[in-house]
């Protein structure tokens, strides 16, 4: 923004002094060049004047000493005497009644000239040189119509007056300077028609303009006379808002002030033009740099919302992901709230320190050895391993790292993101445990299918069968360690069903529930008679709540199990009694106690009215 600010101020104060640049050497030229003009009329007039004034001093000469009478001074001959200068239109003599004698314009003789007009003393008599009077511009073609009074609306003369004596009589000779003669040397100059030439005489009478329009003389002229006063040559400027520049030149001795007076504000429009030209160029610049302005401040709020969006990302990722950033020695820089957790140790134990405080040490030094080629080449790492925690637990991290490079290319430092996979690894580990341990125990169960450890009666494990199977369980030390539910199952009344039905209905119902139950239970179970109608169920790994569980389904499922005896008899159907005992370890010195624990719970279950599950109060 400051930049911007800066450029448009550059732009703009360019632009005003450019233009005021403009404005004063179009002042000082147009000064020197109505300077020069100047010089050059008063030039011009002072030898028009001078040649008029010689003229004149020669006929009165020639009229003084030799007496020469209008009969000599013919027409013709007046004629040859102004023949060389254009600048007198006519050369007459007159008396000192204004009549005219003779003159080079044979219609002025005998005609009579208005005696004030020509007078030492009226003040139309504006001023002299030697003996020679210069008198008004007057709006008279020739001295004939001006003897008629007739005035012309184009032609102009100023006569010029010699007076001699001649015989104690008073003559005068008459020029008739012909003004437009000027009008046409200086319209032959090129000047600007805003500058108007003005020829003024000190008694303030503008004698000579040469002016479509005139300016008010009476107004400049108490300003020029002041300063010719102070200095011949110069110019100033004036006006109500000083618009007009009035250049002038004057001579004591050719007592005439000839000035060039311009209307700046006129002549002034090709500066209008070219300040039109800078002003369009300073209004295009300010387009151009509001447009580059505009142009980067898209491209910032661009940035700006994209680097928003990314900090809400990272934001939102380092939420869930672990994350550090090291330098390139490895040395960690910063390091995230998750990561803090995880590891348990403050920001402060470690922001500045190496990497590997985090080392569990059980890493193959190949592991990393990979990952410091990879990331040297600039190319992202992936892999996985674990760290130590700051109490020494071991967290399994899951890492990519990634190496964060410079606008240039170069590798500035790291930035790691980690997912914590301990708890899924810890899950698989158990899983994998789980896997083995029910294999182990199935493989039991299997080595137990053996006549010497079976019922025969039942075809389930037999006492001998429980105890060979309790001692390969505590041989292998990660069986021992495992929890143990042990059921206790005991049919109600049996001796009545042997009583009244006879010992083999007996052994049909004996049979018909051990392979029930030995349908229903997983094969790491293992279903054990113990003797006559007593069995007992033992469930490795089972919680106390789902050995309950099983133990309450079996009851009511036994209950409402038909027993076909003989064909065209009544099924059987009998309810059994269950005491339940559990074990956090299976242990030798456990599994007699949890057998006789829950053979108490039985004998509680039988109290209280069988067909019943009964758990020692403790569970
Ligand atoms: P309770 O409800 O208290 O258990 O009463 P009960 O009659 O079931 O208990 P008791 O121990 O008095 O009777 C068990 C009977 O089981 C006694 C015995 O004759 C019988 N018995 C034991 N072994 C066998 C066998 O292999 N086959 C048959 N059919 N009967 C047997
Ligand atoms: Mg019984
Ligand atoms: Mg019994």
């Amino acid at each position: 923004m400051a930049v911007g600010a800066g450029l448009l101020i550059l732009v703009w104060s360019s632009y005003f002094f450019a233009y005021r640049s403009v404005q004063n050497s179009f002042t000082n030229s147009t000064e020197r060049a109505l300077s020069s003009e100047t010089t050059l009329l008063e030039d011009h007039l002072e030898r028009s004047f001078n040649l008029v004034t010689t003229i004149l001093l020669t006929m009165g000469e020639m009229t003084s000493i030799t007496m020469l009478t209008p009969d000599v001074l013919t027409p013709d001959e007046l004629k040859r005497a102004i023949s060389t200068s254009h600048v007198i239109r006519s050369l007459s003599l007159i008396d000192s009644q204004g009549q005219v004698l003779t003159s080079s314009n044979p219609a002025n003789i005998g005609k009579v000239l208005p005696r004030d007009a020509y007078s030492e003393n009226t003040a139309a008599i504006s001023w002299r040189i030697g003996e020679v009077r210069f008198g008004d511009v007057l709006p008279y073609r020739d001295l004939y119509d001006w003897s008629q009074n007739k005035t012309s609306p184009t032609q102009q003369l100023m006569p010029a007056f010699y007076t001699v004596e001649q015989d104690g009589k008073q003559l005068t000779w008459v020029a008739s300077v012909n003004i437009s003669f000027f009008h046409n040397v200086w319209s032959r100059i090129d000047h600007n028609p805003a500058v108007e030439i003005a020829v003024f005489n000190f008694n303030g009478q503008k004698v000579m303009s040469h002016h479509a329009q005139p300016i008010d003389t009476s107004a400049v002229f108490g300003q020029l006379f002041q300063a010719v006063s102070k200095q011949e040559i110069g110019n100033f400027y004036w006006g109500a808002d000083g618009n007009l520049l009035v250049v002038y030149r004057t001579k004591t001795q050719s007592p005439m002030i000839v000035t060039s007076i311009a209307s700046m504000d006129a002549l002034s429009a090709e500066t209008e033009q070219t300040r039109d030209f800078l002003l369009l160029i300073a209004i295009l610049g300010s387009v151009l740099v509001i447009g580059v302005l505009l142009a980067l401040y898209r491209l910032y709020i661009r940035q700006a919302r994209a680097a928003a969006v990314s900090d809400n990302l990272l934001a939102g990722i380092t939420t869930h992901l672990l994350m550090t950033r090291s330098d390139l020695d490895g040395k960690i820089e910063e390091v995230n709230e998750p990561m803090l957790r995880a590891t348990g140790y403050t920001r402060q134990e470690l922001i500045g320190q190496d990497h590997r405080i985090l080392n569990s040490g059980l890493e193959r030094p190949e592991l990393f050895a990979s990952m410091w080629n990879t990331l040297a080449s600039g190319q992202i790492w992936r892999g996985t391993f674990r760290n130590r925690t700051k109490t020494g637990d071991l967290i399994w991290l899951t890492a990519t790292i990634i190496p964060f490079q410079d606008e240039w290319g170069k590798v500035t430092h790291y930035v790691a993101l980690y997912s914590d996979i301990t708890q899924a690894i810890r899950l698989s580990q158990e899983y994998e445990r789980e896997k083995t341990t029910r294999l182990a125990l199935e493989s039991l169960n299997q080595k137990l299918r053996t006549e010497a450890t079976l019922d025969p009666l039942t075809g389930v494990a037999n006492r001998r069968g429980l105890d060979e199977f309790m001692q390969q369980m505590n041989e292998q030390s990660d069986l021992a360690q495992m929890s143990l539910a042990v059921l206790m199952i005991d049919i109600d009344h049996f001796k009545k069903i042997n009583d009244t039905w006879g010992h083999a209905v007996g052994d049909i119902v004996l049979q018909t529930l051990a392979t029930k139950w030995s349908g229903s239970i997983r094969s790491s179970d293992l279903l054990v008679r113990l003797g006559g109608e007593e069995f007992a169920l033992l469930l490795p790994k089972t919680p106390a709540d789902s050995a309950k569980h099983v133990a309450e389904e079996m009851r009511m499922e036994t209950a409402k199990t038909k027993i076909e005896v003989a064909d065209g008899e009544r099924p059987l159907q009998v309810t059994i009694s269950i005491g339940l005992a559990y074990g956090e370890h299976v242990a030798d010195q456990t599994i007699d106690s949890l057998l006789n624990q829950a053979d108490e719970a039985l004998y509680a279950a039988k109290e209280r009215g069988r067909n019943r599950v009964v758990t020692l109060a403790k569970l």
